[in-house]
């Protein structure tokens, strides 16, 4: 017989992610005797690379000091993925495919299945499930189904896996897929954060990248989600597309800004293996700006961004005051989440879990009653802990590396003492204290830095 999961509406804590099957769940204000303490200190200071000594014991510098709740609690997550988009953009490599003519009723149904399914093999497993605090509905393109479709997946997702007081609930929106009404009815659905993919305010390139919508119609969509009443609003912007002057850039960041986002993500655009700008890019027939010009746009960004109160939070994420992603720093911390739909990933109980990427194959899995997972993988401690640090470093505050100790038992300025070292020399990487995170110089050369801890 199959026990139902147990809920615990309760904040879980990272010194219980690591432990096989058993989230035991939390309270803030439990004793801490797995964490660290706080690094601050001249102790503290010698744990930066000048102070690499291999130690079983607690690392230099790492006391074992009840830690503050608010450094050692992360959120649980929820992702839904939506694999559908009106038609492929032309630098798109997500698991996405055009709709066409069909319907997505029986996709809607294979989610409310697998629910269930994995209701029900949390049960199997034993594990507490918490109360998650966020729920993410991305894509493809959410909006590209009924709003009422949305809003039965979510009361069925929040049935199955209660959410925590005061959640994060968001969904992307595509401004070619959306009216008014449309917006009203997620609102009154639940949905309390909207992202929209507005990616840039320049028809000209709109078009070039192969974009559904205008730029009038992602102003339009940003002011329908205000009168509905979405007080939580992102924006995704992309530069360096082809075609693209600096002056373009600018001109879009300016009209960004007046539409008062409350979060803003600047991506360069990456031209990914498999999509058309790829092959147009083989050929030699793709005009994107240069190195130079991709620098200034990068530097732009930041200064505009900040000059009009954003916060640079994370290497492409900016927010006002109290509206960073909780959803996304639930990934940037390394915290647990189940991911729901076809390719969507899960990180439970140390594993993680990518599911079927293509829509039929999923729909096929759920409806024969199975869990629709096609890849799990239980890392080794140390590949665990140098990906908790690459996510870590993604955050302008860095990480502290007794989160990762406590997690995976590896004293990360030991292992990766070599790369540590040299990206500190080179002047790309922090060490103060317990805390690593990258530096100015560090920030547009992101890649090089993460890198030395993933091998
Ligand atoms: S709308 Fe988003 S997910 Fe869909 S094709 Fe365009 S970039 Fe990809």
């Amino acid at each position: 017989m199959i026990d139902p999961p147990k809920h615990a509406a309760v904040t879980y804590s990272v010194a219980c992610v690591q432990r096989p099957n058993a989230f035991a769940p939390s309270l803030t204000s439990a004793p801490w005797s797995l964490a660290g303490g706080i690094g601050v200190g001249a102790a503290a200071q010698q744990c930066g690379p000048q102070a690499l000594v291999r130690s079983t014991a607690t690392p230099r510098g790492m006391t074992d000091q009840p830690r503050p709740a608010q450094c050692c609690t992360m959120e649980a997550g929820l992702y839904v993925h939506v694999p559908y988009c009106v038609r492929k953009c032309a630098y798109c490599d997500f698991n996405s495919y055009a709709i066409g003519r069909q319907h997505t009723q029986p996709y809607v149904e294979a989610l409310l299945a697998e629910f269930r399914l994995v209701q029900r093999w949390l049960g199997v497993t034993g594990a507490i499930v918490p109360a998650f605090g966020t729920a993410y509905f991305g894509g493809g393109t959410p909006t590209t189904v009924p709003a009422a479709q949305l809003g039965s997946v979510l009361r069925a997702l929040t049935q199955a896996f209660p959410l925590a007081q005061n959640p994060e609930i968001t969904v992307e929106a595509n401004p070619g897929t959306i009216d008014r009404a449309y917006l009203e009815e997620l609102r009154r659905a639940g949905f309390n954060r909207l992202s929209f993919g507005v990616q840039c305010l320049n028809d000209r390139l709109l078009k070039a990248i192969g974009r559904i919508h205008t730029a009038q119609e992602a102003v339009d969509g940003v002011r329908w989600a205000r009168e509905a009443g979405f007080d939580n609003l992102s924006i995704d912007l992309i530069y360096a597309l082809p075609g693209q002057t600096v002056a373009d850039w600018r001109d879009t960041l300016e009209r960004a800004m007046a539409l008062q986002p409350d979060h803003i993500s600047l991506y360069s655009l990456m031209v990914e293996p498999g999509t058309p700008f790829w092959r147009m890019l083989a050929k030699g027939r793709l005009n994107l700006p240069d190195e130079d010009a991709e620098l200034e746009m990068d530097v732009l960004a930041q200064q505009v961004a900040e000059q009009h109160g954003y916060e640079r939070y994370e290497v492409s994420n900016y927010a006002k005051p109290g509206f960073r992603s909780r959803h996304n720093q639930v990934y940037w911390h390394n915290g647990p989440y189940l991911g729901f739909g076809a390719g969507a990933a899960s990180y439970w109980d140390g594993e993680r879990r990518t599911n079927v990427r293509l829509p039929k194959a999923y729909i096929q899995r759920v409806a024969a009653g199975e869990l629709p997972v096609e890849d799990a993988e239980r890392l080794e401690p140390r590949r665990a802990a140098g990906e908790m640090v690459m996510l870590g470093l993604r955050l302008l505050d860095g990480l502290d590396v007794r989160e990762v100790r406590d997690r995976f038992g590896v004293d990360v300025l030991w292992e990766f003492r070599e790369h540590v070292r040299r990206m500190s020399d080179l002047g790309l990487l922090e060490v103060r204290g317990t805390r690593l995170r990258l530096t100015e110089k560090g920030l547009p050369l992101a890649n090089e830095v993460w890198s030395g801890f993933v091998i």
